[in-house]
């Protein structure tokens, strides 16, 4: 049977054996941690703890503060020794960071309401995922309390959970599957019974035969089916994944809800079941720690917050003079870290630490109007031109040719035999054309 995907897209090399078979280690407990206010999209949290406080595992330290916000919790137990400001690489902004001292093993503040998801109503399920702060772990930090609240009016018709995990390198979701099955199943039937789902899908790539044999089983006599996908990056993205399960096709500017469907990723279900089953807050979630730069690769569950030196200091690196450079996520997508000192936040799935001799020196030459970045767009656009448009600052041109619709999946990028870096010109553009809409607005 042919394999479902998307039209266009790209095929690099997918160095998942590099962490694929490794277990799931947990870390030990960082010292401190360094828990930023913007731990997900949208407005950052209200601090409501101070220097000299004594905090638990699992306390909340900061409050959601608007509807698109989420909860920061303290990820061990310990005392809060100062506020300080630190950059966020992933948004590129300095933010209040709340830092704190362990001073011993957990001693957990849970969530007092958890338990059978059965007995409770969708209200007392979603107000769960919201005191546990729980977002989007795939990288898009959504919060998940208000994915959850289907709108009046709106209709959630399936459950798409995304395990596709096409960036390469990253293997966390794999081996989710394969030692959590049951858990990630009984995640899913938690978000089926507070939204009304009647129908899930969980979406898995070709290349994760173990997993897929492994959520087959867990699956058994549940109304969810395992959908095994084309190998083929940016298989995850959203509007690719709900295209290759349902055919459906969600409209420029629009969401998942309005073609029906609701898309988790593996981990946030995991999470939403430690919350609801367990009264666990998100304070920790799992990590591959890969590429050639690193001595020993493997797959990790680690507290949030803990700062990315630390991480690294558990699996070892190869000589500073051979890093190219290190990434929060994988190599399409990933955040070129400034510095190692610099915290983890929610979304960190993945620290990549690419070698000099893996990252070929790109030379870069002008335009030659092959179309290839054409043919790789999953979402039709003409990277080409739009990178013509953006240089020229036509922004109104651009954002009618689909600019704000362009993904960064970096595929146009990859493809490009010119080595044109067209994907950061589009960030650059989005940021600036975002910028002068709120401007003409005020
Ligand atoms: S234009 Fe955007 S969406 Fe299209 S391939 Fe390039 S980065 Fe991806
Ligand atoms: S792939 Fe590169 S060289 Fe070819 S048309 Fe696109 S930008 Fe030009």
């Amino acid at each position: 049977m042919a394999l479902l995907t998307f039209k266009g897209g790209v095929h690099p090399p997918e160095k998942k054996e590099l962490a694929e078979h490794k277990q799931i280690k947990i870390l030990p407990l960082p010292e401190k941690v360094y828990i930023y206010t913007t731990n997900h999209l949208g407005a950052p949290a209200k601090i409501i703890v101070e220097p000299g406080q004594k905090v638990k595992t699992g306390q909340k330290i900061g409050e959601a503060n608007g509807f698109i916000s989420a909860n920061i919790h303290s990820t061990i137990t310990g005392e809060v020794i100062e506020i300080v400001k630190m950059t966020n690489a992933a948004t590129g902004t300095r933010n209040d960071v709340v830092v704190i001292q362990r001073t011993g093993d957990d001693e957990w503040d849970l969530i007092p309401e958890h338990g059978d998801y059965t007995k409770k109503s969708p209200e007392e399920i979603v107000n769960i995922v919201k005191e546990a702060g729980i977002v989007g772990l795939g990288g898009a930090m959504f919060p998940s309390h208000v994915k959850m609240s289907i709108p009046k009016g709106k209709k959630a018709e399936y459950l798409i959970i995304n395990a596709a995990e096409c960036e390469p390198y990253i293997t966390i979701d794999n081996r989710m599957m394969i030692e959590k099955s049951s858990e990630i199943v009984k995640g899913i039937k938690i978000i089926m019974h507070a939204t009304g789902v009647k129908k899930a899908y969980i979406g898995i790539e070709s290349n994760k035969p173990e997993a897929i044999e492994k959520m087959k089983e867990a699956v058994s006599g549940e109304p969810i089916e395992i959908k095994v996908l084309k190998t083929k990056y940016p298989q995850g993205a959203e509007k690719q994944l709900i295209y290759a399960i349902t055919k459906k096709e969600v409209p420029s500017g629009g969401l998942p809800l309005d073609v029906g469907v609701i898309v988790f990723n593996v981990s946030t279900t995991y999470a939403i079941y430690e919350a609801v089953e367990h009264g666990k807050p998100l304070v920790e979630r799992g990590i591959t720690l890969t590429g050639e730069g690193v001595k020993n690769p493997g797959n990790f569950i680690y507290r949030i917050g803990t700062k990315v030196k630390d991480l690294l200091d558990h699996v070892g690196l190869v000589e500073e003079e051979k890093i190219d450079r290190i990434l929060y996520g994988g190599p399409m997508m990933g955040i070129p870290l400034p510095d190692i000192e610099l915290p983890t936040f929610k979304g960190n799935n993945a620290l990549t630490v690419l070698t000099k001799d893996i990252v070929p020196k790109k030379e870069s030459f002008p335009c030659i109007r092959c179309s290839k970045c054409v043919q790789v767009c999953p979402i039709n656009l003409m990277p080409y031109l739009l990178k013509l448009q953006v240089e020229k600052r036509e922004y109104d041109k651009a954002m009618e040719y689909g600019l704000m619709d362009c993904i960064e999946c970096g595929s146009c990028s990859y493809a490009c035999p010119a080595g044109i870096e067209l994907v950061k010109t589009f960030k650059t553009g989005k940021k600036v054309a975002r910028a002068l809409k709120g401007r003409a607005k005020k």
